[in-house]
């Protein structure tokens, strides 16, 4: 099929919006450009960006994806709320740049190197980086409505702004291992597993996935790790034992799992090279 003959990502019906209620302060105004997976996180090239739902099954060559020269973003969030998280990225940049470095030499065989890759952290500010990149990888059409209370949302937007112990009776976080240069970003999740359900969120890019969960649901990727505040360092598993469940939703789908999302909160993006 030709790209002419491709269908636009449904995407395209949630950008482009200039002022709206930013989504970590909630305050109406000049929305600013968020890049998601930060810049200082990855090699900024030529992206595109599709709905996860238009990149799964036989009618995943159909859609062509929004094209961006200079990497992903999401104008969701107000310029102060971005400069917030500006500041913490330097702290994911540094630590990812560190379990690359690591992953890399482990694929070539480099035998001082290990299969599990660590790097040092400050949890609190690693996490305030990615879960306020998370709240902004969305539909700008949530900048349409004013903030309502949200058991989920409202410790994470407090946490972002500032409050260290905002999460510490409400939400978990998880991290693993994520081999592919594809970034994945999905808010409000619904994850069945055996009679249980819970809201999960997730933002994934190379060399990480970051998952939120709702505080002792106990659902969660076998290859999860619990990230505490009181962590030292981030350490992944290197290891393809985990290979077969690198792509969303990370988990099997056997027996009773099913997961449920709102097809314009899951959204991917990817290197073009062109
Ligand atoms: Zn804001």
């Amino acid at each position: 099929m030709g790209e002419y003959a491709k269908q636009i990502t449904k995407r395209i019906r949630h950008v482009g919006l200039k002022e709206g209620f930013c989504l970590i302060c909630g305050i109406y105004g000049k929305l600013s450009q968020d890049h998601v997976p930060p810049s200082s996180c990855v090699t900024i090239q030529r992206v595109e960006q599709r709905l996860v739902t238009e990149m799964l099954g036989p009618e995943a060559k159909k859609f062509a994806g929004i094209k961006a020269r200079n990497g992903s973003s999401f104008r969701t969030i107000c310029e102060e709320c971005n400069n917030k998280l500006g500041r913490c990225d330097g702290v994911v940049s540094e630590a990812y740049k560190k379990l690359t470095k690591h992953a890399l030499s482990y694929y070539r065989s480099i035998d001082s190197f290990g299969v599990l890759a660590s790097a040092p952290i400050n949890p609190i500010v690693y996490a305030r980086s990615l879960i306020g990149h998370m709240l902004a990888a969305t539909s700008d059409q949530e900048c349409l409505r004013a903030p309502e209370h949200s058991e989920y949302y409202d410790p994470l937007k407090r946490f972002v702004l500032g409050d260290d112990s905002a999460l510490d009776e409400t939400h978990d976080i998880y991290y693993w291992y994520y081999p592919k240069n594809i970034h994945i970003s999905a808010k409000s999740v619904i994850v069945r597993n055996r009679g249980h359900q819970t809201t999960v969120s997730v933002l994934s890019f190379f060399p990480v996935a970051f998952m939120v969960t709702l505080k002792g649901q106990g659902i969660y990727p076998a290859q999860a790790v619990k990230l505490s505040f009181s962590d030292k360092s981030l350490i992944i598993n290197l290891s393809s034992t985990n290979l077969p469940f690198v792509d969303f939703p990370f988990v099997p789908l056997s027996g009773d799992q099913f997961y449920m999302l709102y097809d314009a909160q899951a959204i991917v993006s990817y290197p073009t090279g062109r």
